[in-house]
């Protein structure tokens, strides 16, 4: 059953913490947020492992 995750990840640009929400369903997966705060391209690196724990990591895009 997919659910939707709710994880907090740091902006690599201006260093505000911001929530961003995961699919769960799919183990790997990334793509591109605009910061809440500054509005700049944060990419999003999410993982997922067997025990459903969700990690985030969050880097700039030109990195
Ligand atoms: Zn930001």
């Amino acid at each position: 059953m997919p659910e939707i995750t709710e994880a907090p990840i740091a902006c690599p640009y201006c260093g505000e913490s911001i929530s961003v929400l995961v699919d769960d369903s799919l183990t790997q997966q990334s793509y591109v947020e605009d910061c809440q705060v500054c509005c700049r391209p944060i990419v999003m690196d999410v993982a997922v492992d067997l025990d459903g724990d969700v990690t985030v990591s969050a880097r700039s895009e030109d990195e």
